[in-house]
């Protein structure tokens, strides 16, 4: 994944951090959660203990990560399993 990237997703996801207006919990068993993002809405859902998300940079392009993920990880932090959310790289400090 090219660094550039890495940074704007996170930029995102900080930025997705400070506006849980965002977050819509539209079911709890299975966990869903509707993230209105910038550019339309997505649904994330836990699987297992992973959170999954509808978007294309998570699943067409294959990186199993994305801001909405990583929002919804972090909005919903006491009530997520620990790991719900694998970072195909070293995460940074
Ligand atoms: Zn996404």
């Amino acid at each position: 994944m090219l660094q550039s990237h890495l940074h704007s997703l996170i930029a995102k996801a900080h930025r997705y951090q400070g506006e849980p207006e965002r977050f819509e919990l539209t079911a709890e068993s299975p966990f869903i959660v509707r993230v209105h993002g910038a550019n339309g809405d997505h649904s994330v859902a836990l699987n297992g203990d992973h959170l999954v998300c509808d978007c294309d940079g998570f699943a067409q392009r294959g990186e199993r990560i994305c801001a909405h993920v990583l929002g919804v990880e972090h909005h919903y932090r006491t009530r997520l399993p620990d790991g719900a959310v694998t970072w195909p790289f070293a995460a940074p400090a």
